[in-house]
């Protein structure tokens, strides 16, 4: 099964990715992930990107393709995969469509994850304090949320008009929260 999961900064995202891969036992990838482990590696990706991620703007979509690319070639993920943090603009949208026609693979499902946003400011301050990553500071905060409403809300409709859309509510327990998302995912295997 091939899964995009869409959700703004702070939305659970990572947590519930997390648990859904192991649950349907395919890979997790997080774009976030690889290129964290890219600028802790001190790799040349890691040099390019790391300002921009620093400032919580988006890194080039050019790498972040790339990026994806080379890790769907792996031969784990011929079966599925779930997709964290990618696609996060049309022009990456448009690009992941390309690769899995050539590939005679498509998507099964995108879910979108909604948390209104009053509600992320306050979990994603949380996080800052917990986990102490960089790129959680109140301005880098608001632009991350801005760019996801500006570059990221658009594949919502894109993805709906392909029907390919489930939004799951993501205000809850985490427990409460995955639930709902299994219920999706039931859906759409059925
Ligand atoms: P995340 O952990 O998904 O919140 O990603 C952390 C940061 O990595 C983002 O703020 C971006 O700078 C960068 N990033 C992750 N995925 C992408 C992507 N698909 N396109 C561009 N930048 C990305």
């Amino acid at each position: 099964m091939f899964i995009v999961f869409i959700g703004p900064p702070g939305s659970g995202k990572g947590t519930q990715s997390k648990r859904l891969t192991r649950d349907l036992d395919i890979p997790h990838l997080s774009t976030g992930d690889m290129l964290r482990q890219a600028v802790k590696d001190g790799t040349e990706l890691g040099k390019q990107v790391h300002q921009y991620m620093e400032s919580g703007g988006l890194v080039p979509h050019a790498l972040a393709i790339n990026i994806v690319g080379e890790r769907l070639d792996q031969s784990d993920c011929q079966k599925g995969c779930l997709l964290d943090g990618f696609p996060r603009a049309l022009e990456q949208a448009e690009s992941l469509d390309g690769y899995l026609q050539q590939k005679k693979k498509s998507l099964n499902v995108v879910l979108e994850l909604r948390v209104d946003n009053n509600e992320l400011m306050h979990r994603m301050q949380q996080r800052a304090e917990e986990e102490q990553r960089s790129d959680d500071t109140p301005e880098t905060i608001a632009r991350r949320l801005g760019i996801y409403s500006n570059e990221t809300a658009p594949l919502i409709t894109f993805y709906q008009d392909k029907g390919l859309l489930e939004t799951v509510d993501g205000t809850g327990s985490p427990d409460e929260v995955y639930q709902r998302i299994q219920s999706s995912i039931d859906r759409r295997r059925a």
